[in-house]
């Protein structure tokens, strides 16, 4: 699982379980609301409801008091009790009435209004006399309507409350909901994480500290996040790498070590003739003696030279100190150096009549020729032809080395200039480490040159050196 997908699927889960909770309580609210709203209308209609009760009670007693008394101020009072009985009846038919309580209120309007029009109608019957009183039957049955009346608005009260009671549950389900979900998302994040992330990167860490400390077998565990994976496997890729190349080293200190002794033992060989206790030999047989100590000497340094060098090259950039020389001339003092070695060997030399100028590090540049022909005459172990040819070809110098020996199989040409790789065909036939031509290649292309190989395997190679030429026109 990649760290985008974590994130994304907990962000999603979060997001979901907010969406979820924000729009049960938006409903659960809007429903409170309007529950509220409804509450608040009855209410309202319990309280126009009471007050026809009020005045109707009030209008009836002082009907009772005019009838006893005929005092003026009882007829005002009727009167007022009248006008607000109308009015709350005005009010209580303003109230939206439920289908169910509109049958109900209907008939509490009809009830009160059939009494205030008896009570006219008594009234004007009596017109002079006693004031009007209406049946207490009438008035008990007005009475008994707004009891109904009221005793459905309470009951709608009661249920409107009861509903309420119930989203109230519904809401404080889903919060507990909501809230066990978050916990458990919470708690899978943090176990994903600690699966996921925190014990690969502790692992990652602990082969970091080990390979540190010196274990170099060390390696970590490829787990987790594909990032941490990724990671895990560069480590090891890096740690594999460094391994090898610490094989590699371990294996050229063996090989020089090794070369170094050939030359070491012929030393000693020769040296030891020489010991004080032995009386020295013929000046005819001394010479060529201390011609074979300088030869072997000369040979040790050059080896320990060309490791110096690519120790350099390998270091860092090549610093040039560039001069113009002749070609030929380069060439010429390379063949020469191992002519007298290589007796197994024809050197031949093959050089254009003119001089061909070359603006380069002739030092650097030897040490490309001396490895190409050094390699030649090793590789070719049954002797035979070593060419060097210098020519001109357009805008550069070639300087080419052939040999008839062992030659590079197709599939090793591609990884010849690879440091430290050595085609397994001629790596049976000499000693090397696989540096010289990953040496040469850097050297020719910071003079802004290259390297080619031709081969064929059992006839022999072609290396050629081509470089850009001093004069930088095409010769004829
Ligand atoms: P070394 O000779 O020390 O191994 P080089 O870098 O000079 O290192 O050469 C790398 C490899 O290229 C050699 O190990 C050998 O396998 C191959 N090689 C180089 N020159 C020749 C050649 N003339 N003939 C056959 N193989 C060669």
């Amino acid at each position: 699982m990649k760290l985008k997908t974590l994130a994304a699927a907990s962000t999603a889960w979060l997001a979901a379980l907010a969406l979820l909770t924000a729009s049960g309580f938006t409903l659960s609210t809007t429903y409170i609301s309007r529950e509220v709203g409804g509450l608040f209308n009855i209410v309202r209609e319990v309280r126009s409801i009471t007050q026809l009760e009020i005045h109707l009670l009030s209008h009836e007693r002082e009907s009772a008091r005019i009838a006893l008394t005929h005092l003026p101020e009882h007829v005002r009072a009727r009167d007022a009790a009248r006008r607000e009985l109308s009015r709350w009846l005005e009010d209580a038919r303003e109230r939206p009435a439920t289908a169910d309580s509109a049958g109900v209120f209907e008939e509490a309007e009809r009830e009160i209004e059939r009494y205030l029009a008896t009570h006219t109608e008594t009234h004007e019957h009596r017109q002079g006399g006693a004031d009007a009183m209406v049946s207490h039957d009438e008035v008990d049955r007005t009475f008994a309507a707004l009891e109904r009346l009221l005793a459905g608005r309470l009951a709608e009260a009661r249920i409107a409350r009861g509903r309420v009671d119930e989203v109230n549950r519904l809401s404080e389900m889903v919060s507990v909901g909501a809230a066990g979900m978050l916990l458990a998302g919470v708690l899978l994040a943090l176990w994903q994480l600690r699966r996921c992330v925190y014990r690969p990167l502790l692992s990652i860490r602990a082969a970091i500290d080990r390979y540190g400390a010196g274990s170099h077998d060390a390696r970590a565990p490829q787990g987790g996040l594909d990032e941490l994976r990724e990671i895990a496997v560069a480590f090891n890729e890096m740690a594999a790498a460094l391994a090898e190349q610490r094989k590699r080293q371990l294996g050229i200190l063996a090989s020089v070590a090794h070369d170094l002794r050939n030359p070491l033992a012929a030393l000693k060989l020769t040296v030891d003739r020489l010991r004080p206790d032995r009386p020295l030999p013929r000046e005819e047989q001394l010479r060529p003696m201390l011609a074979r100590i300088g030869n072997e000497a000369a040979r040790c340094d050059r080896m320990l030279t060309d490791l110096m060098e690519i120790a350099r090259i390998e270091g860092g950039e090549i610093e040039l100190r560039l001069e113009t020389r002749d070609a030929c001339e380069l060439a010429r003092d390379v063949v020469e150096l191992y002519r007298p070695a290589a007796t197994a060997h024809e050197l031949e030399l093959s050089l254009p009549d003119e001089p061909v100028p070359l603006c380069c590090d002739p030092i650097r540049i030897e040490q490309v020729l001396n490895n190409l022909v050094a390699n030649a005459i090793k590789y070719s172990p049954k002797g035979g032809a070593v060419q060097v040819t210098v020519a001109s070809v357009g805008a550069e110098v070639a300087i080419a080395v052939s040999d008839r020996g062992v030659g590079i199989a197709t599939d090793d040409q591609r990884r010849l200039f690879e440091r430290y790789f050595r085609a397994p065909s001629s790596s049976r036939v000499a000693p090397g480490v696989g540096l010289g031509l990953w040496a040469a290649r850097r050297i020719a292309e910071a003079h802004g040159g290259r390297i080619e190989v031709t081969s064929a395997a059992g006839k022999g190679s072609t290396f050629t050196l081509r470089l850009p030429s001093a004069s930088g026109a095409p010769r004829a």
